[in-house]
């Protein structure tokens, strides 16, 4: 397609810095012929982005009455005595215990802050924010909220050193039940770690192993280990 550089071109540039390509084609400032599938999908975008603007002006209208039952729900969790909040994280670390008083997660606990990136940019104008949702990108999530007892209940967790919650255990690890491994399963970055027989008796630590036809050797500091490749050996915690 030819670059023309009209007067339009130059100020739909400038407007460019500020506006959409859909905004500039509505405001007919961009003008190029469009082809019958081009029309239709122009007119999908813009259908698709008003479904979008629709959504979010929805949201926005009923989010302060859900802002307000959310902080009445926490309220009534507070007053059930659920004044600890446990803060699960993705990568399955121990789960961190806080007072729900706790400075560093005040912004879960008061629904008002954890949606105070989630406003309206201006009175009246969604925030544009519709790749993900309203409401998804920065609401801070929920607080989980337990008494002491459900606390103590979990298999793991790390107390927040801020408030530093009167929890039984500053670190609580989850006791592992050791399950038996197949032989077939032994990889190269088990070396160093130590294992024992099903029935107990202690091998040491893995020093090397041998895989043949249908016979692992495990080569440990106690003494040597062999198998077929589904006999069972015990792998000991870190
Ligand atoms: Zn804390």
């Amino acid at each position: 397609m030819p670059v023309f550089k009209s007067p339009q071109l130059q100020e739909s540039l400038r407007a460019a810095r500020e506006l959409s390509a859909i905004d500039l084609i509505a405001q007919g400032l961009i003008s190029v012929p469009l082809s019958a599938r081009q029309q239709q999908a122009y007119d999908d975008a813009v259908r698709h982005a008003a479904e979008i603007d629709a959504k979010e002006r929805e949201y926005y209208d009923q989010l302060p009455a859900q802002i307000a039952a959310d902080n009445k729900r926490v309220t009534d969790e507070l007053n059930a005595g659920r004044l600890y909040l446990a803060n699960e994280h993705s990568d399955n670390a121990a789960a961190t215990v806080h007072f729900a008083s706790c400075f560093s997660v005040r912004h879960q606990v008061d629904r008002d802050i954890a949606h105070v990136f989630d406003r309206e940019t201006e009175p009246g104008a969604p925030d544009g924010s519709w790749h993900a949702g309203p409401g998804v990108d920065y609401v801070a999530k929920w607080p989980n909220l337990m008494t002491l007892d459900e606390v103590e209940q979990l298999s793991a967790y790390r107390a927040c050193q801020l408030c530093n919650p009167d929890t039984k255990e500053r670190k609580k690890t989850a006791t592992t039940k050791i399950k038996p491994s197949k032989l077939s399963s032994i990889t190269i970055d088990r070396i160093g770690r130590e294992y024992e027989t099903t029935s107990g008796e202690y091998l040491g630590i893995l020093e090397s192993y041998t895989v043949s036809a249908d016979i692992i050797v495990l080569h440990c500091a106690e003494r040597d280990y062999r198998g077929v490749r589904d006999s069972l050996v015990v792998l000991l915690p870190k």
